[in-house]
């Protein structure tokens, strides 16, 4: 391989990928298999310590190959068991992952993007626009990572798409990221442990709704008309609401399975008796449940957490019009670990400049 190669990275390798490398040095496809028995269900990032490989792969392995994986940079406890990990990529570039313990089952919350260009109105990760997206090693490596650090390898665990970034507008890594979690030889995850939240991009909606790997789907709706929600998640203003529930009707779900909306509750902005009313009427005959975020407030978000009783009412409007309905608990919030407080700040400077951790107090 000429020096000005960059070699391959194990991490951004599908199985079958990985095997044709591998046929293309003599070696047979079970090699892969193997390959991600180590990587992926031991944990194993060391190639001289997968020990039913042939040295001369091992060595071919270590010439042809990377194995890139994040760095942990910090690591916050929350009192309530929720784990906040700022890890590091291979380029610098800094993003978050979070722990969120037995909500019955161990839950990840993974990014997708560094940044996002969502911009949605009561998001910090709104706030620091998009730096880049996340290669799909990059996403599984926030499992592995975490996975490893928890000692979770040999247990189930489940994955949600609700860290930093908006999956769909990082669709292919994304999906790769699935296929790659999905591999028998490696975490075997079945896509029902997996939930994918997204602001509704219409196109790659479609697109997911035609994939032979599908995740639980979580709609970010916020708003029951399109003034209101145009206002609060700016993507709105191209694809509307009334667009999004019709993909989502049509949307194929298994047996039993529903669609969840998402709704972050803002004092006196859509939280009003009108607005459940409205959000009722709107789901009307899908197969939905409504999971209300009471909004976690921070610095440099205008808007308020409604009061408790508010938010009963809300939920209790809904609930009486026949919609299952959850009033998230949210986790890991006093060390700003809770949705849409993931944020990291001085992902603008280079590697070897300091960098401000968390600029935002609660
Ligand atoms: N981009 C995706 C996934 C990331 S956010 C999406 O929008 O769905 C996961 C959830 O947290 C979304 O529903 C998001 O709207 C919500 N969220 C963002 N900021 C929040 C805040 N300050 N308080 C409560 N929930 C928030």
């Amino acid at each position: 391989m000429s020096s000005g190669t960059p070699r391959a990275d194990l991490a951004e390798l599908e199985r079958a990928a990985l095997g044709e490398a591998l046929a293309r040095l003599g070696y047979p496809p079970f090699r892969a298999r193997q390959i991600f028995g180590w990587m992926y269900r031991r944990g194993v990032v060391d190639v001289e310590a997968m020990a039913n490989l042939p040295q001369a792969l091992r060595s071919t392995l270590r010439s042809t190959f990377g194995f890139s994986t994040p760095r942990t940079f910090s690591r916050e406890r929350s009192t309530d068991g929720t784990e906040k990990f700022l890890l590091e990529l291979a380029d610098g570039r800094r993003i978050e992952s979070v722990f969120i313990p037995d909500t019955p089952v161990n839950t990840f919350c993974v990014s997708t993007q560094v940044g996002c260009a969502m911009a949605c109105a009561f998001c910090l990760t709104g706030k620091m626009g998009l730096m880049r997206n996340l290669t799909a090693g990059e996403i599984v490596g926030q499992v592995r990572v975490l996975a490893d650090a928890l000692s979770l390898r040999d247990k189930p665990f489940n994955i949600v798409l609700m860290g930093m970034g908006e999956p769909l507008h990082n669709y292919d890594e994304t999906m790769k990221a699935l296929r790659l979690l999905a591999d028998e030889e490696g975490f075997a995850l079945p896509p029902r442990r997996v939930t994918l939240s997204t602001v509704g991009l219409l196109p790659a909606l479609e697109r997911l709704a035609r994939e032979a790997i599908m995740p639980n789907l979580a709609i970010s709706l916020h708003a029951p008309t399109d003034e209101q929600r145009g206002t609060l998640v700016p993507i709105n203003r191209k694809y509307g609401i009334a667009d999004i529930i019709e993909a989502c009707r049509r949307f194929p779900l298994k047996k039993r399975a529903r669609i969840t909306f998402e709704y972050v509750l803002l004092a006196g902005v859509n939280d009003h008796p009108d607005d459940a009313r409205r959000l009722s009427r709107l789901l009307a005959g899908v197969k939905s449940k409504v999971n209300l975020i009471p909004l976690n407030a921070a610095a440099g978000i205008p808007f308020d957490r409604p009061a408790d009783d508010a938010i009963d009412r809300f939920a209790r409007i809904l609930a009486e019009r026949g919609l299952t309905v959850s009033v998230r608990k949210s986790r890991g919030r006093d060390i700003r670990a809770a949705c849409g407080q993931l944020i990291v700040e001085g992902q603008g400077r280079s590697p070897g400049q300091q960098l401000a951790a968390m600029a935002f107090g609660d």
